[in-house]
């Protein structure tokens, strides 16, 4: 192998040793980092390989080309072409066979580049999104949840916006200890306790599991203990409302808007620190995605699987704890106010409670099998996990709850059973579904769905390092329906939570409304991605199972 003598422009040490293909005779003699980047450009090499922005993107930082660099060298078109590209390099046009396996080979995770349309939601979604969360509290905490009532005052004159903030709590200490204490509690129950709840609840996956294929090949090691974590969090909550009394079960109520300072105080520092980390400290460089839009990248972020040491990952941690933990404590602390400002617990309110306790439940019963979803397979983790998880989740889902602390409605029987089926039916497709498609992908199609032998479509794609892999996808049971019923499930039981809250008011039914543009928006996300994927086996699955979420609908 021959040394090149490679100076870094920032200064660091040279003399670094390119990968073989790279350094053959034919391979010219880069002194400066950004005599290479020059030859990329004039030489075309990867013109419309997307690896290509993130060398040019970052031509101080060493560790991105060289891994890059690596990549590059491994796919069948990088050492290859390059060498190619020096014999005959203006044979080559632009869109010639780079562009097209680009649309294969590496493009189905995150964007690389960014329309004018994403980036302008974008940018709405960082400006207003955390305005939102505020509104609606607000409402609750001075309007009695009225969401037009503080427009009206504000058009009319009766209020001043100063004066709506004037009146809006500020943080206190013992909301900012209160909010330290608990992260804090949810980290170590996190890194420090080792699941142990596999080894006695029969049926539950717990313990080291591995997640999905990322996009450049590598398999991640999970710790999954969010059930552990969830039962020690509750235990301890009850056991303080029934015997300790260290602290009122009102608590999170009663600093419920100087927490949200708090929240945002993490969910922004969580956010900024992922972003710097992906560009100067990245766990996996090969994961990582750069589009050149510093508000595109800060919100959907750069690290795929961004982590502290071996254990600590970014996306487990804040998806699940300490947000959905907190769900159901927020839940019971809303019931707890109710009791205490009404003298009783509404059976809106116990509907509210159970619907939402179930889901959660689930969520964590079912932790191995979340890391093959969208957001732990798919997403990076930027402002959107980062924020969204502190923030979004706890203050917006919650809101069924809060509401009922201020309406406490009492449901007619007859009314409350019909929510409650709703939202077990909603429940059951949601987990059925999911379970039907989990099953299938643990047995490679060799198992029961509904009693029959599933309909398989074999599917081919090719990861970023340029492997080829075998998968299928499920055409039968729930998948035969439609393709993304355990969406619809879950917005059955999204309009429960909403319908428990009675019909003289909007803003329990937020979520319901979020839901649906969320789950469908996710919907095209993910079939524009598995389209890009999976290519023409794709176009033979929408041709078995044409509807989306609503068969002959939608
Ligand atoms: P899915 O569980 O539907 O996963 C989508 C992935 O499954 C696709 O990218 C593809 O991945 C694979 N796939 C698609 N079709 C098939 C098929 N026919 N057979 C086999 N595999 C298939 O979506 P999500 O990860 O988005 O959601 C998981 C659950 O979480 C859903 O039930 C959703 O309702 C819920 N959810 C809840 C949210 C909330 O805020 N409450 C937010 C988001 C999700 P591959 O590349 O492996 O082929």
């Amino acid at each position: 192998m021959v040394t090149l003598g490679l100076q870094d422009v920032s200064g660091a040490s040279p003399s670094t040793s390119l990968p073989h293909s790279w350094t053959t005779s034919a391979t010219p003699n880069f002194h400066t980092f950004k005599d290479f980047v020059q030859w990329v450009e004039k030489e075309q090499v990867g013109l419309g390989n997307p690896r290509r922005l993130e060398i040019l993107e970052w031509p101080f930082k060493k560790e991105h080309f060289h891994s890059a660099v690596k990549r590059w060298d491994k796919t069948p078109e990088g050492p290859m072409a390059t060498k190619s590209l020096h014999d005959t390099p203006k044979t080559r046009s632009p869109g010639s066979t780079a562009n097209s396996r680009a649309a294969t080979q590496g493009q189905w995770g995150r964007a690389w580049e960014v329309d004018w349309f994403s980036l302008a939601s974008v940018v709405c979604l960082l400006l207003f999104a955390p305005f939102l969360v505020y509104y609606f509290i607000m409402a609750c905490d001075q309007y009695s949840c009225s969401l037009t009532a503080p427009v009206l005052d504000v058009a009319t004159g009766r209020a001043r916006l100063s004066d709506i903030w004037a009146r809006t709590p500020s943080v206190t200490k013992e909301a900012a200890q209160l909010y330290v204490l608990w992260v804090t509690f949810q980290v170590l129950l996190y890194v420090a306790l080792p699941d142990f709840c596999h080894r006695f609840l029969p049926g539950y996956v717990g313990g080291v599991q591995e997640g999905a294929v990322t996009p450049a090949g590598v398999v991640n090691k999970y710790e999954i203990n969010g059930l552990q974590a969830w039962l020690i969090t509750h235990l301890l909550w009850f056991a303080n409302s029934h015997f300790l009394s260290w602290f009122s079960p009102t608590i999170i109520f009663d600093n419920w808007i100087p927490l949200l300072w708090c929240a945002n105080g993490l969910g922004y520092a969580v956010s900024t620190f992922a972003m710097i980390k992906g560009y100067f400290f990245p766990t996996c460089a090969e994961d990582c995605k750069f589009t050149g839009n510093f508000f595109y990248n800060y919100m959907m972020g750069i690290e795929f699987n961004p982590r502290i040491g071996k254990w600590f990952d970014f996306k487990l941690f804040f998806n699940g704890r300490p947000g959905i933990v907190a769900w159901t404590l927020i839940n019971l602390s809303f019931a707890a106010k109710q009791r205490e400002l009404h003298g009783q617990v509404t059976n809106a309110m116990v509907l509210v409670n159970v619907l939402q306790a179930i889901y959660v439940l689930d969520f964590f019963w079912n932790e191995a099998w979340y890391l093959k979803t969208m957001d732990i397979c798919h997403d990076h983790f930027g402002w959107y996990l980062g924020w969204g998880d502190c923030v979004w989740l706890p203050y917006l889902y919650t809101l069924q709850g809060l509401y009922l602390v201020y309406h406490p409605v009492q449901l007619s029987t007859p009314y409350a059973a019909g929510v409650l089926l709703l939202g077990l039916l909603g429940y059951y497709i949601f987990r059925m579904a999911n379970h039907q498609k989990d099953l299938f992908r643990r047995t490679d199609g060799r198992c029961l769905i509904w009693g029959r032998k599933p309909r398989v479509i074999e599917c081919v794609y090719t990861s970023a390092d340029g492997q080829k892999h075998h998968s299928k996808l499920l055409a039968s049971g729930f998948w035969g329906v439609a393709r993304h019923l355990n969406y619809t499930g879950d917005l059955m039981g999204s309009l429960a939570y909403c319908l428990a809250c009675g019909g003289s008011h909007v803003l329990p039914y937020f979520y319901v409304v979020y839901m649906t543009i969320l789950l469908t928006h996710r919907c095209l996300r993910d079939e524009h991605r598995c389209a890009n994927k999976y290519g023409g086996d794709w176009e033979r699955y929408t041709a078995a199972v044409p509807h989306r979420l609503l068969p002959g609908v939608f």
